[in-house]
């Protein structure tokens, strides 16, 4: 039987940054990275949009992209010459009727403190810097002139993981239980059969996490939704085309030739996905999605859909913000989990802020106090307003 200080539950972006920073802060016991399908087919973070974005309600947020942000800006520097995730800084653009203006204006406010380069624009000042863009019941736009943009999730993913090479042991296998005794978590069962002691686990789940807190016995309001991406093609190109997310919530970026696009899934009365349901809902493209883009941007009102695929987000159904750190009645268990849409961003400062609590007892560079599992406990939301 086997024993390690540490077992991350998930070995995706959340679970290997986890794992990285770990080792980045000095941490020198064992550490297991567990994850049931290293080709990462059905994880979140290969089936994500790959952006990142400054444009959050709540500082935090902001806080983590930021953090996030900074390693890219000198990813060569953390991970050699070689390192490259086509970090395109492409803007989002977030656009508001009259209704939304408020919300728009009040976030800009928070990002404003936080330092973000992030512009508001009125519908006449969207026009002329965007000439592609219908502004038809828009009031105005909020654009961020940079620290936004898309990258190679898959690169990401690969540099972390390159880097842990045998630095940790990547077990290939699924997490079928926890054991607890009393207030600790103390082993993992494997599919296999295999059982490993442990000091310290660390829920990296992604959209399984809730199902993976019930191990131990433990409630975490995550679960899995699906969300519909789409690849099309126009017949005129935009090249200066942001991440546009048009008021009622479809977006759409470009991806080299081709455009991807989604958001056309109603939250309203919505639950749980099947975890095993990948198969995406085509009548969205036709019914949602093609209307309110040849309505925004006209020369989409000629696109040929080529191809569409469906992922998980990693919900959170209490406030659609992140839960990090420590269950207030079983230490050594840590969430990293219901990003809720945003978690490829964030998990690299996730993972330091985690390596921080496992190796100096507290957060140093981010407090993520505010993301801890007591207001789970407290059914407290501390709301994310932007989640797209
Ligand atoms: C369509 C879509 C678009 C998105 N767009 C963005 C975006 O633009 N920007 C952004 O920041 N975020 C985005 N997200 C969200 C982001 O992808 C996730 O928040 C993030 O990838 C979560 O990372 P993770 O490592 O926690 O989860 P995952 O990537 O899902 O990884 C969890 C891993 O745990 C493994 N696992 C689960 N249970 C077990 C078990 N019992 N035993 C062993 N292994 C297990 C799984 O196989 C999986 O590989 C998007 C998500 C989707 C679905």
């Amino acid at each position: 039987m086997a024993r390690y200080d540490i077992v991350i539950i998930g070995g995706a972006i959340v679970g290997s940054a986890v794992a990285y920073y770990l080792r980045r802060e000095g941490f020198t016991g064992s550490v297991a990275l567990i994850e049931k399908d290293p080709t990462f087919a059905h994880s979140a973070t290969t089936l994500s949009l790959a952006s990142i974005r400054q444009q959050f309600s709540i500082p935090e947020n902001i806080r983590l992209s930021t953090f996030t942000l900074g390693l890219f800006r000198r990813l060569k520097e953390e991970f050699g010459e070689d390192a490259d995730i086509t970090f395109r800084e492409t803007g989002y653009l977030i656009l508001a009727g009259e209704a939304g203006l408020p919300i728009l204006r009040a976030n800009h406010a928070v990002q404003a403190a936080e330092g973000a380069d992030i512009v508001i624009e009125d519908a006449a000042a969207l026009t002329r810097r965007f000439p592609w863009l219908s502004v038809e019941g828009i009031a105005a736009g909020a654009f961020g002139r940079s620290g936004e943009g898309s990258f190679d999730a898959h690169a990401l993913l690969a540099l972390f993981r390159k880097a842990l090479r045998g630095k940790v042991d990547f077990v290939t296998a699924t997490v079928a239980r926890i054991e607890r005794a009393g207030s600790r978590v103390t082993a993992v069962t494997l599919d296999n059969g295999e059982r490993l002691e442990t000091g310290t686990v660390v829920n990296a789940a992604g959209p399984a996490a809730g199902k993976v807190a019930a191990f131990a016995r433990l409630e975490l309001p995550v679960e899995p939704r699906k969300r519909n991406v789409f690849v099309f093609e126009a017949r005129d190109r935009i090249d200066d085309l942001p991440l546009l997310v048009d008021p009622g919530g479809v977006y759409v970026r470009r991806e080299g030739s081709v455009y991807i696009t989604g958001g056309a899934e109603a939250e309203e009365g919505e639950g749980p996905a099947d975890p095993a349901d990948f198969e995406p809902d085509w009548a969205l493209f036709e019914e949602v999605i093609w209307p309110a883009l040849a309505t925004r941007i006209p020369a989409f009102e000629a696109i040929k859909m080529s191809r569409a695929w469906a992922g998980h987000y990693d919900y959170n159904t209490l406030d659609q913000n992140a839960v990090i750190g420590p269950h207030p009645e079983v230490s050594n268990l840590l969430f990293a989990n219901g990003f809720s849409g945003h978690g490829l961003q964030q998990a690299p400062a996730v993972g330091r802020a985690i390596a921080e609590l496992v190796v100096h007892g507290g957060y140093r560079t981010i407090d993520c106090s505010a993301f801890g599992y007591e207001r789970i406990a407290e059914r407290r939301p501390f709301r994310e307003l932007n989640v797209i």
